[in-house]
């Protein structure tokens, strides 16, 4: 193999950048999420998404809530609120987007905030999981999900290696932000008006990445 083939590590977030999660997947869960909270603390609707709301803006997530809150097992939460035995109905995507993985040069890897068992199921259901080298998740993160800075720093040092450029390719700014400041060339996939100074690159679709040998790439030194 080319020695420069893997000096290029790509970070791919799952929901809303290789497949359009909005609205019948996030929809599922948001419901699954809340009736949970309803189930386990003994609230009406109304308290549980009340109680989601106030966890969301204090700890970042519902999961890191409940954890911090009342002691829930993260494992429980997540196999409960992330149930899809019709997955292959609901899911999304862009059929080429097997083949951009597999011709994409460098190491692929995945990072996102979903559960494990959610993760495998939609890599699997779109026939991308061989052309993937690693996948990062919300267990491997120790439950703190990006944007934090902790979860994403953790991530680089067990796959940067001789990596020349980490590329990390997201629909959420947040995230996006956390990676800029670590040093990492962003890209931003949205359709969503203006491009932020710490955006490098905006695609409409991830599938424009085939096109990645002319992206205007930001001069990137391995900072560590
Ligand atoms: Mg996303």
């Amino acid at each position: 193999m080319h020695p420069d083939r893997n000096r290029t590590l790509w970070l791919f977030d799952l929901d809303d950048t290789l497949h359009r999660a909005t609205p019948h997947i996030f929809d599922r869960m948001n419901h699954a999420m809340t009736a949970y909270v309803m189930r386990h603390l003994g609230l009406e609707e109304p308290a549980a998404n009340e109680l989601r709301r106030e966890y969301w803006q204090r700890y970042g997530a519902t999961l890191l809530g409940l954890m911090r809150r009342h002691a829930v097992d993260p494992d429980h939460f997540l196999r409960e609120t992330h149930q899809f035995p019709d997955l292959d109905r609901l899911l999304d995507y862009d059929r080429p987007l097997r083949r951009l993985l597999k011709t994409l040069p460098g190491r692929k890897i995945i990072a996102s905030n979903a559960p494990r068992h959610y993760v495998d199921a939609v890599l699997a259901a779109m026939g991308v999981t061989p052309h993937l080298h690693a996948i990062e998740t919300i267990e491997s993160m120790r439950y703190v999900p990006k944007p934090a800075r902790s979860s994403l720093a953790r991530i680089l040092r067990r796959h940067r290696g001789l990596a020349r450029r980490v590329v990390m390719v997201e629909d959420n700014l947040d995230n996006l932000k956390t990676a800029r400041r670590l040093g990492l060339t962003t890209i931003w996939v949205s359709r969503d008006p203006g491009r932020p100074a710490f955006v490098d690159v905006k695609l409409k679709s991830v599938l424009q990445l085939s096109k990645h040998s002319r992206m205007p790439w930001r001069r990137q030194t391995a900072s560590r």
